[in-house]
């Protein structure tokens, strides 16, 4: 049985003051969720006050990625001891925006996740093709790649930490999403990769989220899916209402 995840990205969006407020709202919506897990992922200015007003409550808080040293000359950066310091206890890892943004490499994710595995960090890693991958076939090609870049050298119980997120880049911030069963059978794919590279066991217990336009009249949908565990949700986490319709989506095992 995979526990779904709601994760919401929050991108560059909330200062302090308005993560407190949005958690101090979204936490009494979601204390019977006990059918998901519930993550919010602030900018780093807003990390502290976030996990401050999320204790003692179902929401679980991210940062949207780290550094892979522990400290050092690195202007800008922000290691995993801080993330914990501030609170956090996952972290997005090598989303799209940071591929695009800062040209971030799977080499580079593979760090991040090393480095946040052993921080005892959850990382959420993100892999997914752009539309001119998918219009050329090349949807396998790419998770293949990315999947392999970015799981190198670990070990099948350091694996089976991880959630990974599914998101088709053209889907991100769009509008369009994905539909389910396209949504569905990358996720089947992602999983057949882990059963070839740390066991069929660690892949029937990881958790797949999908990402990409995801909205409360979509969600249902998608969660009717066997093979989709939750979602990492960018636009539509901004708004407590629209978050909270997600997290109990349509279809939700609620007490
Ligand atoms: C995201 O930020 O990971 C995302 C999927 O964004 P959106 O839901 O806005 O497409």
């Amino acid at each position: 049985m995979r526990k779904p995840v709601i994760a919401g990205n929050w991108k560059m969006y909330k200062t302090a003051g308005e993560a407190a407020e949005f958690i101090g709202k979204l936490a009494p919506g979601v204390a019977k969720s006990d059918h998901c897990e519930v993550v919010v992922a602030p900018p780093f200015t807003a990390l502290y006050a976030a996990a401050e007003a999320a204790r003692g409550t179902r929401i679980a808080v991210a940062a949207q990625d780290v550094h892979w040293a522990k400290d050092g000359a690195h202007t800008g950066d922000v290691s995993t001891s801080m993330l914990l310091d501030a609170g956090c206890t996952h972290v997005i890892i090598g989303h799209s925006e940071r591929r695009h943004d800062h040209g971030e490499t799977d080499e580079q994710v593979n760090r991040k996740l090393k480095a946040s595995l052993d921080a005892g960090l959850t990382p959420i890693v993100c892999v997914g093709e752009t539309l001119e991958e998918r219009e050329a076939a090349k949807t396998r090609d790419v998770l293949k790649r990315q999947f392999d870049g970015s799981f190198a050298g670990l070990t099948s119980p350091a694996f089976s930490r991880i959630l990974v997120a599914y998101e088709p880049v053209w889907a991100i911030g769009t509008g369009r999403t994905a539909t389910a069963e396209m949504a569905a059978e990358s996720h089947r794919y992602l999983r057949e990769l882990a059963a070839q590279q740390f066991g069929e066991t660690v892949a029937a217990q990881l958790r797949i989220l999908y990402g990409g336009s995801v909205k409360p009249e979509n969600i249902g949908g998608l969660m009717a899916q066997e093979e989709i565990d939750g979602a990492l949700v960018g636009g539509a986490s901004l708004t407590v209402d629209s978050f909270l319709a997600i997290v109990n989506y349509p279809g939700a095992p609620r007490k």
